[in-house]
């Protein structure tokens, strides 16, 4: 993983009764000017973690990245082999499901090369990654004889909870990157920018 894509680490500490995000711990608070001197131990920095995984090393997942470069830059060479190193993962297989692990490819290969998913027959709306996942994945409940899943609930259940993770972060990190620091009350939770969407 390269650290421009991967983009900088994000830490947030606690000053001025206030969370404060940045990139790095400053010399001095950016709210108070105080010099970020002896810290108590409550104050230390921790880092937030990155919702983003290398999709090279994900087993039977659908992933999401933007049609154009990473999520946290705005380049990068895309092929099969490379180029989904800054994904969403969102993981496919459920309970009971992990004796599929070894097939997986195979049907993966058996479903993708039927006449139905020709780049021809892509339709931003209607026949799109999504349609191909969820299609893909009803295959397999049907095969395991388990019940379908509706497109509805496959984007909440599986799609929103990770794209609004991934969203939130990416908000955050370019407040951060734009302004140094982002601040949210104390002690609530995280953060909450402004939602966002992921491109396929
Ligand atoms: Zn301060």
């Amino acid at each position: 993983m390269q650290y421009t894509e991967a983009g900088k680490p994000l830490i947030k500490f606690s000053h001025c009764k206030k969370y404060i995000y940045s990139f790095s711990v400053p010399q001095s608070c950016p709210l108070c000017q105080q010099v970020m001197g002896s810290r108590k131990l409550e104050e230390a920095p921790v880092s937030i973690s990155n919702p983003f995984t290398n999709g090279h090393q994900e087993k039977c997942s659908f992933l999401l990245r933007p049609t154009q470069g990473t999520f946290l830059s705005t380049h990068g060479v895309q092929r099969d082999e490379a180029g989904w190193e800054q994904s969403v993962s969102i993981p496919l297989l459920q309970p009971g499901m992990f004796g599929l692990m070894d097939q997986w490819d195979k049907y993966l290969d058996d479903f993708s090369t039927t006449g139905a998913w020709l780049p021809q027959r892509y339709e931003e709306d209607r026949h799109n990654c999504y349609t191909y996942t969820l299609t893909f994945i009803n295959c397999i409940l049907t095969t395991e004889g388990k019940e379908q899943l509706g497109k509805d609930e496959f984007i909440e259940k599986y799609v929103v909870p990770r794209t609004r993770k991934a969203s939130k972060y990416i908000t955050l990190y370019r407040v951060i990157e734009e302004r140094g620091f982002y601040v949210t009350d104390h002690p609530d939770d995280e953060t909450n920018p402004p939602e966002g969407s992921a491109a396929c």
